[in-house]
Parts: C-alpha cells; sequence; structure tokens
C-alpha cells in the first residue's frame, strides 16, 4: 500500500487540486480528489488518474471537438468526431466530395465512365430514370438561376442566336402566322410590356451614369426636334 499523498494545492496542467473528496474506486480502491480546471469546471477525479494516467485538464475539456462546428462532442455520441447528426451529415459530405475530387483527378475517364453506367442502368430502370431526370432539372434549375451564371447564360444565348438567327427567325414568323386574330393581340400587349421593362432598366442604367445620361438626352432632343421637322413636312 502507498503511502497517502498530499496532493492539495497541487497543479497538474490545467487542473488545480482543491480537496480531498473521500474514496473512490477506479481499479483499485483509493483517495478521490476534488479539482479545478481552467475552464472553471470542477470534478472529482482518482488519484492515479493524476498521478499516473497524466490527466492534465477536466473531462469536458478532453472531449474531442466536433470537425465541423468545433462544438464539443457529448458522450451521447461515442467514437464520433461530430457533435450532432447535421454536422456529421455535412462531413460525410465533405469526405464523398474529397474521395470524388482524387478519383476525378487520378482518372481522366472517370466522370465519363461513371455516367455511361448511369445511363446504362436508366434504360433498364425506369424509376431511376425518371428520379435522375428530376435531379439533373432541379439542378439545371439551380444553376441557370444563380446569379454567378447570368453573364455565361447572356453570352451563350447572344451565341445561339447570331448562329441559328435564320431559322429562329423563321420559327417565329411561322408562330405569328399559325396565331388567330386575339392571340395576336395577347402576343402584341405582352411584348409591349416587355419593351416597356427593358426600356426602364435601360433608362436606370444610363442614369447611374451622368455622362451618359447627358448624351442619352442630348440624342432624344436631337431626335424630337429631327421628328418634329419631318412631321411640319409632310403636313
Ligand atoms: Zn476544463
Ligand atoms: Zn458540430
Amino acid at each position: 500500500m502507498p503511502a497517502p499523498l498530499n496532493l492539495a494545492g497541487r497543479r497538474f496542467g490545467r487542473l488545480r487540486v482543491l480537496a480531498t473528496n473521500g474514496r473512490i474506486k477506479f481499479g483499485r480502491e483509493q483517495t478521490a480528489w476534488l479539482v479545478v480546471c481552467n475552464c472553471g469546471r470542477q470534478e472529482t477525479v482518482a488519484q492515479s488518474l493524476l498521478t499516473q494516467r497524466g490527466w492534465r485538464e477536466c473531462s469536458w475539456c478532453q472531449r474531442p471537438e466536433c470537425l465541423i462546428c468545433g462544438n464539443k462532442v457529448l458522450s451521447d455520441r461515442p467514437r464520433s468526431n461530430t457533435c450532432s447528426d447535421t454536422c456529421a451529415a455535412v462531413q460525410r459530405r465533405k469526405t464523398n466530395q474529397e474521395h470524388y475530387h482524387r478519383r476525378v483527378a487520378a482518372d481522366a475517364e472517370f466522370n465519363r465512365r461513371r455516367y455511361q453506367r448511369l445511363t446504362d442502368r436508366m434504360m433498364l430502370d425506369v424509376e431511376l430514370a425518371k428520379r435522375v431526370r428530376q435531379i439533373q432539372h432541379a439542378s439545371g434549375k439551380r444553376w441557370r438561376n444563380d446569379p454567378a451564371n447570368r453573364e455565361a447564360i447572356r453570352q451563350y444565348m447572344a451565341a445561339h442566336y447570331a448562329m441559328n438567327r435564320v431559322v429562329i427567325q423563321a420559327r417565329r414568323r411561322a408562330r405569328l402566322d399559325a396565331m388567330t386574330p386575339e392571340q395576336l393581340a395577347h402576343w402584341r400587349v405582352r411584348i409591349r410590356n416587355y419593351q416597356r421593362l427593358y426600356a426602364q432598366r435601360y433608362r436606370d442604367l444610363i442614369r447611374s451614369d451622368p455622362e451618359r445620361h447627358r448624351a442619352y438626352l442630348d440624342r432624344m432632343r436631337e431626335y424630337r426636334r429631327r421628328l418634329d421637322w419631318a412631321v411640319k413636312k409632310v403636313f
């Protein structure tokens, strides 16, 4: 039986020993000590934890921190490195993404083969095909609605129109020719509203630049002057 130690007042890392607190069974029965940690928490620990196991902070401070949010992982989640199911899902996603990026970096054909496998399976599985198409639509919609992609979309549409102008205009012409007079009237109203909105946006844009705004007003004045002159000449 070792001689009883007096640890009161001693420091073990972040722990300061306050006083004995009875006896405790940890392996064998031994002295229990009340300690206070630098974090402010007090707890009672077995003597051998301090003298042999090398405890230098309280059991709370020893808890692992969540890899995602940094909060302590509580004892209801043993062997987990995340504090909650939400953080666990984020961590799983991160791990999967890292794995994916490693695979893609190592193998240029990885994505093409994976997509091929998926389309093969979609041919056989109607439900899967439907689900994949839903996911693709949603992801395309997210991409289109992201303001960061607006310029790319504008450029793509402009290039598409420049390349297919004849076809697009013929298609428009055919659509207009096929309309009933009521549909045509409705179409005219819609187009006029679009044009009004466009002109509004253009004026707002120009107003934000005083130099350009002045030039624009001059141009409009000149236009109206000529219009008056032309009208006078006709009548
Ligand atoms: Zn502590
Ligand atoms: Zn967390």
